[in-house]
């Protein structure tokens, strides 16, 4: 796996804490990190590995420690982590699935690394042969984002994992969606293939998206350089005690539900009139071809209801992308939405 890594990355002197410079041993008097004395609840530096938070996940996961990062800034930062660790700026390129998330394309940028968007199939699925044929010896990631935002389907398993076989480089599988799809996840694949890495959010089945926690799975000797590029203390004190507090009562398990409205609401949808196509879904929103996008995105809004406009990404001509609400949110813009239709 090392080849893959960047050469300065593999050569860097990680910032050694002053926790982590300590080792066991009987300490009542802390004088090693100029913090304040004054108990407050947050005086203290928090643990820079997180080690009873990943002991947590690895818990609810089944993935070792050793094998889990944790990100303060969502997952948002695990892919920035990622760009960080194996993609030298101005020389190397990732291939990504289009469309797809947009934060990919965004680090890309910021990093200074080409990134080279391959279309999916008309039917959204995945066109496995032109994105390894847009790999080059400078090609170091592929971005698969499953379920994929925005067009909702998760892609099958074994093309996934045929991909990562015969791609030369890291395989990211962004799984933000996993929990609402019957399709699975590649997550029990952490350790039998070696240039994978998954990516997992509190912030969607776990609601969660204000406390910013997201998850990389990797082989340790993926994982230790992620470990060695982050900022040493990326992650709260607060937040942490928080999501042990929370993994521990467990999912508040909306997913059935969310699930259930889901197909609900794509039942109805597609009796509405302006609504051209609900595309199957395995996330917690719908993608819908409808008449005037622009028009009845324009009308939801005037009635106080939002939703994303993809009309202008590509293969996503005239949809909007609605995200499963409550029952009654849903009710709501199902009716708006057959309104539209008879204006
Ligand atoms: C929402 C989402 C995420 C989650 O990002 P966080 O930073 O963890 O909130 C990741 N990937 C995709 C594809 C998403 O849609």
């Amino acid at each position: 796996m090392k080849r893959y890594i960047r050469k300065n990355i593999l050569e860097l002197e990680p910032y050694s804490t002053a926790r982590d410079e300590f080792q066991g041993g009987d300490i009542s008097v802390w004088l090693d990190a100029n913090e304040s004395p004054y108990p407050n609840g947050v005086n203290r530096y928090p643990d820079p590995h997180q080690k009873r938070l990943k002991e947590r996940v690895s818990q609810l996961t089944g993935v070792a420690p050793e094998s889990i990062f944790i990100g303060g800034a969502g997952s948002d930062e695990a892919i920035d982590v990622i760009f960080r660790v194996f993609c030298t700026p101005g020389k190397d390129n990732v291939i990504a699935i289009a469309p797809s998330y947009g934060v990919y394309k965004v680090a890309a940028a910021v990093n200074d690394i080409e990134i080279r968007e391959v279309l999916l199939n008309e039917d959204y699925s995945l066109p496995a042969e032109r994105l390894l044929a847009a790999a080059d010896e400078n090609t170091k990631v592929m971005w698969i984002c499953s379920p994929n935002n925005p067009t909702g389907n998760a892609f099958p398993k074994e093309e996934i994992l045929s991909l990562a076989a015969k791609f030369d480089g890291i395989v990211v599988v962004d799984e933000a969606y996993a929990d609402f799809s019957e399709k699975g996840s590649l997550l029990s694949e952490i350790g039998k293939v070696k240039n994978l890495i998954v990516l997992r959010t509190f912030s969607k089945a776990w609601g969660m998206a204000g406390l910013r926690a997201g998850m990389a799975f990797s082989l340790p000797e993926i994982n230790e350089y992620f470990g060695r590029v982050k900022y040493p203390y990326n992650m709260s004190s607060m937040i942490q005690e928080e999501l042990m507090r929370r993994i521990e009562e467990g999912t508040s398990d909306h997913i059935p539900e969310i699930v259930s409205e889901r197909n609900r609401m794509a039942k109805a949808l597609e009796k509405a009139g302006c609504v051209g196509r609900v595309y199957p879904s395995d996330a917690n929103f719908l993608l819908v071809k409808v008449k005037d996008a622009d028009a009845l995105y324009g009308y939801l809004i005037k009635n106080g209801v939002i939703v994303r406009n993809r009309s202008r990404m590509p293969l996503c001509s005239e949809t909007l992308r609605i995200t499963i609400g409550t029952p009654s949110e849903n009710d709501r813009t199902i009716s708006l939405i057959n309104e539209f239709n008879n204006l």
